[in-house]
């Protein structure tokens, strides 16, 4: 195998602004799972000003913030990550985007108390911030092909309630927690190559079925259609701890 084809690289956005509730862990379980499958799998760290090695991403992570970090990197999003952003999702590399960075990937998102942060329109989504936050535990029923289990589980913790437009479809409809806006049963958007979520906790090493279709849809264009198979059962188990608490109480 070509030296280029084996290696995998994340893009990690933001790490020191947008990182809360395990995040981290997305990153470590996209290299670990690349790893194990041979690849010589590292992350690069993208802060604000910086776009080093960008091209050369093959999964992008935002993960998510508070109102105050998302102040702080919205306009290096817009200014210095957007084009490059694009141009390297175009060539076929993927974005998993969680909560604050879900949002500032849509076309805006607007604080509870009413300032709006431009967003880079890359997902065709809208949030604004409602008084309640939505905290809690989330399961959801996804409808991404070729996703097996058909189960996500995560944590949520945010006021930010999100509309998806008609260029955007939901990853799935919550059987436990609010999900995008608690009213419409949604959770989450995939739009071409990027997924946007409000799960946390961290959601890839619960739910390493996602990391794996991560993984091969950004490899696809290096003609890596399948990868080995994995010993799940710990993360399995932990997935299903979570579903079991999405079960209705027997009374
Ligand atoms: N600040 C945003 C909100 O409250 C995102 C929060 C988050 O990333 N957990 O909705």
């Amino acid at each position: 195998m070509s030296d280029k084809k084996k290696r995998f690289t994340v893009g990690w956005l933001y790490p020191d602004l947008m990182n809360i509730y395990g995040d981290r862990g997305n990153i470590l379980t996209l290299v670990k799972r690349a790893e194990w499958r041979g690849f010589e799998a590292s992350a690069i760290d993208l802060p604000r000003g910086t776009t080093t090695g960008m091209d050369s991403v093959d999964v992008f992570f935002f993960g998510g913030g508070q109102d105050r970090e998302q102040a702080l990197v919205y306009q290096d999003l817009i200014d210095h990550k957007q084009s490059i952003l694009e141009q390297t999702v175009a060539d076929g590399a993927v974005i998993l985007a969680v909560c604050g960075g879900y949002q500032l990937l849509g076309h805006f998102y607007q604080t509870a108390e009413g300032e709006k942060f431009p967003g880079i329109g890359l997902i065709d989504v809208r949030t604004e911030a409602g008084k309640k936050r939505f905290i809690g535990d989330v399961v959801v029923d996804a409808q991404i092909e070729g996703l097996e289990p058909r189960t996500l589980v995560g944590f949520e913790n945010h006021s930010g309630r999100t509309y998806l437009g008609p260029a955007a479809r939901p990853l799935g409809k919550v059987r436990m927690g609010s999900g995008n806006n608690g009213s419409d049963g949604t959770e989450g958007c995939m739009q071409g190559a990027v997924v946007g979520t409000y799960l946390h906790g961290s959601l890839l090493p619960k739910n390493p079925h996602l990391a794996d279709l991560l993984i091969r849809r950004s490899l696809t264009r290096r003609g890596v259609t399948e990868l080995g198979r994995l010993d799940d059962s710990a993360e399995l188990a932990a997935h299903e701890r979570i579903l079991q608490r999405a079960q209705p109480r027997a009374l």
